[in-house]
This record gives C-alpha cells, structure tokens and sequence, in this order.
C-alpha cells in the first residue's frame, strides 16, 4: 500500500474552536481520559444518564463474539426516557418538535403532548393485537405522527421498520416481508415538491394479490394518517383512519419495563452497494450511545437550543438523531416536511431564519447541491442563529467542509464531520466541537469509549501516514446485533474477514495521517488499482471538485487491457462556468488538473460530463452502476435509486 497517493493529507486548513464556544461546550478533553481509563465504566456512566425502571449489574458481555450484549439485566421502557421523564422534570411546556409542512402549514409539538400522544396511540397499537415482539412497518412522510409512532411502538415493546416514503411499493413490500410486519402505519399521502405524493396507494398494491405468490400474509390492519387529503381506497375490515381511533383512546399508559437487549427496530441500509441488509438494533445500549454522541457531538443544550438534523426518517441518520437522540436528551428541535427546493431553492436558509435554528447537521450531497446553486441564495437569509453544523452520509470534500464553514457558517461555527453506519446506530469516529482543532475532509477522532483502527489485509495496524482498511476493533453499545433473520449473514459480512483479530469491518477505506487522525476514502469496493496503484475515489472526486468548474464528481474504476483498470469521472459542471465558458475542451482540462493536483498515475482516462449522478433515496453516489456504465455493461439493480430514469439518461449523455 506504500504507492497510495497523498492527496488529500496536502490539506493544511486548521479550524480551532472558539474560546467562547470551547468555555460552553458539553464536552471536553477528559472524556478521553475517562474512557480511556477505563471503557466499561466509561459507557456504563452515560447509560446511567438514561432512566432504568431496573438498574443494570452487568456492562458488556462478550462470551460469545460477535454476538453482544450490554446492560443485559438491566431494563428501561425507550419512550419513557425520551417522553415521560422530560414531563416528569418539570419540562413538558418545552417544545419538542417545531414543525413545518411542505406548504407552510406549522405546528408545535411540546414534550407533554407528544407524551399524551404516544400513550395514546399504544393503547390503540395494543387493542389491534400487536403485542412484544411484534413487527411494525412505518411508512410516512415527516410529519410529528412519524415520530409518535416510532415512539408508540418503543414503548410496547414492539420492533419497527420505518421504509422511507419515498420508496415504492415494490420496496416497501419486500421490507414488509422480510419482517413480517403485523401492522402497517401509513397516510393518504404527503407534500413533496408543490405536490401530494400518495403513500396509502403504495400500501394497498404492497398488500395486494398476494393470493398463489406463496407469502403467507402477516399484515392484520393499515393505520391511516390523514395528511394528503388525496382519494383513498379503503378495505373495511383491514383499514383504520387514525383520527377515528387516537384521538378517542385513552391516554393512561404506564411505561412497562423491557430488558436492555429488547429489539427496537429493524432497518435497512441505504442499498449504495447491493441489497439493503436489515439490521437489527436493541434498547438500551443504542439509547445509551444515540443520546450521548448526540449530546457531545451536536453540542446539545436543551434549553436553548433549536436543532435541526435533515434526515428523512427512513434513514438511520432520521432514527438516532430525529427520533432517539435529541428526545432522550429533552431537546427541541425542527422537524420539516418538504424538500429544499420547493417552492424556492432558499427553503432551507429560510427555515433556519425562521425557527431560529443553532445547530444543523446535513450530508455534503446537499452541501454540494447548494454550492452549485451559488452563495448568493444562502446569503439572501439571516444565519446567524447557526452555532454548530455537522455532516454526515459521504466523506465531505475539503471544497465542500470549507464552502459550508464561510457561508452557511459565517466562518464561526464548527464543523463535524461525523463518521458511522447503518451497523454502527451511532456516530463513531467525530471530531468534539469544542476540543478538536478541525481539519477540512478528515472525520478525524473516534469518539471516547469507541476504538477503531485502520489495518492491511492481514489486520495489522498501517501506522500513520498510511492507507488501508478500516475497522472497529472493540465492541460499541450502539452495535447491530444482527442482521434480521440471517444470522450467518451477519457473521460473514462483517466479521469473517478479521475474525482471528475480533475487528468489525466497516467496508470502508480509510488512511491515517502523521497525527494519527483518520481520512475516510469511500467504500473498499470502489477502490481502483491502476497499474499497481490503490487509487480511491474519494481523492480523485475531491480534487475535481477542487477545480473551478466542477460542481459535483463521481470517479469509477473501469477495466482496461494496459493499466489493469483506468479512473473514469462523471463531472457536474457549476451552472455559472458552463454559462461562462461553455463545456468544450473542459475534460482534457480537467484531465490535466487532475494530473497536477494528485499525479499523472490519477488522471482520468474518460470524463464524462453529465447532468445527474446516480444517487441513493439518501443522497449517496451509486458508483457500482456508473462502472456498469464506463465498463459498457447492462445496468445493474436500481430499485434504490432515487431517480430510476438518471442512469438512461447518463448512459445516453456517455455514448
Ligand atoms: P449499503 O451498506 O446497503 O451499501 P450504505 O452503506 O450507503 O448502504 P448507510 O449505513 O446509510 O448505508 O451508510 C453508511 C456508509 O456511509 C459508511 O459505510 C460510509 O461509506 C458512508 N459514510 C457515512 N458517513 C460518512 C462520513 N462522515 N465520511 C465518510 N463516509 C461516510
Ligand atoms: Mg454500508
């Protein structure tokens, strides 16, 4: 691995906190020497943070690798810390949830009604029969009755898994399947983009024809939101409209305690580089880990602060850090329905001047949408509330972390760029906002408690300065405990490859700089070996990007007969150059650039430029299928893309 190229370690920015912010953050340096004096009781002190109906004896049991179990004879009720105990305190007049549908419409959520809520509908999930255990598909635009849901069903001990809306029916009904959902909790349908997008009509054709398909159906009842106002079909014996049911019941439901390792949900990762596995989470050590990194890391002061984290709910990003972290630490925070460009492309920058928003955490796919856009939209609103911005999803391009730093930021707040998975339930490797000193692209530290390393093939540590692969080298109380009903799948993906060592292996590539911090360079399956040399895509795309043109960038190794395989980018030209200078002669251009900014070794054999890069429903580059592309294959499976039509329409823009 000694030919890696060092693009990326050439970024010499540094960014300290201020002394200001240093002085009021929630953490500081000696959370390290706490955790590492001592990791066990380390989690064991943020999991008393949390209420236990049954305090645990025990932290982490390990007999049995890689099957863990932590605070196992301990029990706690998941909605009863993130609901009843901020009511219990004295705090259910604060508002949890600010929040604002696509057409304006608002509604403020305190902790005490969302509490009454909840109790509310798990009367109403318990008179439908779902019992412990039982399985429940959550299928819902962003609206605060997503978010009851998820809660109502923490609280009776059932398992939910939340398919993001926008998935169609086909999706929704494999992961309905695959979990043998009981229960399904829908709406007619949801603002997006100007417009209602059914929701119930999705439901019903997953639910339809299942007669000689051999699946036996486990569905017993659809719960119905109106929100959309849009037509509905309506099967009488199978079908309930919530307002009919939730607003009656009762609103006298004492917390029951379940053990720590009670399943919480089951959700299925972002499909970037194959089928989605359904990973499976559990209480208390997920709670535990989902409040704390949201506390340190998004700086959390609940009295004052308005949050905003951006995920969609259908995404582990939605479910610790919209759903479970900022309710189990008492926060408020902004929830919104809509997309950020309807009906104006300042939406967002319009809804932090609104709600007086301080700390926003968002993927750099979006970062990077508003920068092709240009400053000027973002700089046309008051952002002075921000105190603190994350990023999360992809390794964020220097470019992009510094963009986001001067405009959305004022040069003022922090940046972290937070590093974990579907797998992990919890942010991993992170910089603390108020001790890091910042480096733009690096996520840098793992997190106190949390112990990661980057290795070779072997599992031998690559020493700093180097490149290899990443791995977690110590169990994490936010860990998947399995993947749904595939327990062989699980051992396999994520464990086989270092199972002499006992290391996870996250799939990602990973390089050490000479202070030790970590640089994600993108997944292990899109690293391109030219010639001999480990070449990854994140440092190719960053310095495209890095160029005044390009807006977005997207590199694949295709094969070839002379150097083994070859770079071949997909460029998104910035509106403002392409108005300016037009597109021709710019891919040799940019074919130099990339040579003089990495080496002649990384220079792309083909550009493209494109209109679109294929994306994720969460906003993630699909490279697998653009090397279908460049390799001149048939396009590979695309149900998880956001947009089916992009990739004829690349494939069109390449020949
Ligand atoms: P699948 O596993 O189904 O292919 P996915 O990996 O995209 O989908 P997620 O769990 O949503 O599903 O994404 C986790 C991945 O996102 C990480 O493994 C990593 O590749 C990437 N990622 C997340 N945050 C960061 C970050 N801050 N820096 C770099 N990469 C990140
Ligand atoms: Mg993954």
């Amino acid at each position: 691995m000694s030919s890696q190229i060092d693009h990326l370690l050439n970024e010499t920015r540094r960014f300290a906190p201020s002394a200001e912010f240093a002085a009021n953050a929630v953490a500081d340096a000696s959370l390290y020497e706490r955790a590492a004096a001592d990791r066990e009781g380390f989690w064991a002190d943020q999991a008393r943070e949390l209420h236990w109906h049954t305090p645990f004896t025990t932290v982490l049991d390990w007999s049995n690798p890689p099957f863990a179990e932590w605070f196992a004879d301990g029990e706690l009720n998941v909605a009863y810390n993130c609901l009843d105990r901020h009511v219990e305190a004295g705090n259910g007049d604060r508002i949890a949830l600010r929040w604002e549908g696509e057409p304006g419409d608002r509604r403020n959520v305190t902790y005490a009604e969302l509490t009454d809520e909840v109790k509310r509908l798990s009367n109403v999930l318990l008179g439908l029969g779902v019992e412990r255990g039982d399985r429940v598909a959550i299928y819902l635009p962003m609206i605060p009755e997503a978010i009851a849901s998820m809660l109502a069903v923490a609280r009776i001990g059932a398992v939910h898994s939340v398919v993001f809306g926008g998935f169609s029916a086909d999706s929704l009904r494999a992961r309905i399947d695959d979990a043998g959902a009981k229960l399904v909790i829908t709406a007619d349908g949801g603002w997006r983009k100007g417009k209602v997008s059914p929701l119930k009509p999705a439901v019903d054709q997953a639910l339809a024809d299942r007669n000689g398909s051999g699946i036996q159906e486990t569905v017993e009842h659809v719960l119905v939101i109106k929100r959309g106002e849009n037509d509905v079909e309506w099967t009488d014996d199978r079908d309930i409209w919530w307002h009919d049911v939730v607003p009656q019941a009762s609103s006298d439901h004492e917390a029951e305690a379940f053990p720590a390792e009670n399943p919480l949900f089951i959700l299925y990762t972002s499909g970037t580089t194959g089928k989605p596995k359904g990973i499976l989470h559990t209480s208390g050590g997920y709670l535990t880990q989902a409040a704390f990194t949201n506390r340190v890391v998004h700086d959390v002061h609940p009295e004052t602060d308005v949050y905003w984290c951006t995920a969609d709910i259908g995404w582990i990003t939605g479910h610790t850090y919209v759903a479970y972290g900022p309710l189990a630490n008492g926060a408020t925070q902004l929830l919104f329905e809509g997309t950020p460009d309807t009906p104006h492309p300042g939406r967002w920058w319009e809804l932090i001047q609104n709600h007086g928003v301080t700390i926003f955490y968002t993927a750099p796919t979006a970062i990077r949408s508003f920068m092709k856009i240009g400053r000027d939209v973002p700089q046309g609103f008051d952002l002075s509330s921000l105190r603190l911005l994350g990023s999360v999803g992809e390794p964020i391009n220097p470019e992009a972390w510094v963009w986001y730093r001067d405009i959305i930021g004022g040069d003022r707040a922090p940046i972290v760029d937070t590093w974990w998975q579907t797998e992990t339930g919890a942010i991993m490797i992170s910089a603390l906002p108020g001790v890091t000193e910042t480096k733009p692209g690096s996520a840098q530290v793992p997190l106190p408690g949390i112990s990661v390393d980057v290795v070779d093939d072997a599992g031998e540590h690559v020493g700093h300065g180097n490149g290899g692969l990443l791995v977690i080298t110590e169990p994490w109380p936010s860990m998947l405990r399995g993947i749904w009903g595939d327990p062989e799948r699980f051992v396999e993906t994520y464990w086989q490859k270092f199972a002499d060592k006992g290391y996870y292996f996250a799939g990602d590539g990973a390089r050490l700089d000479d202070d030790g911090d970590v640089w994600l360079l993108g997944r292990v399956d899109d690293v391109m070996n030219v010639s001999g040399h480990r070449l990854s895509t994140a440092e190719i795309e960053s310095a495209l990007v890095g160029h005044e043109g390009v807006a977005e960038a997207a590199v694949v190794g295709a094969s070839d007969e002379t150097t083994g395989q070859a770079v071949v980018a997909f460029v998104i030209v910035k509106s403002r150059y392409m108005k300016k200078n037009g597109v021709d002669g710019l891919g040799d251009v940019l074919r130099r650039w990339v040579g003089e900014q990495i080496g002649p070794i990384a220079r792309p054999r083909d550009v493209y430029i494109v209109g679109e890069l294929p994306k994720t429903r969460s906003g993630k580059i699909m490279r697998r299928l653009l090397r279908d592309v460049a390799e001149g294959r048939e396009v590979g499976d695309t149900t998880t893309l956001a947009d089916t039509a992009v990739m004829s329409v690349i494939s069109a823009q390449v020949k």
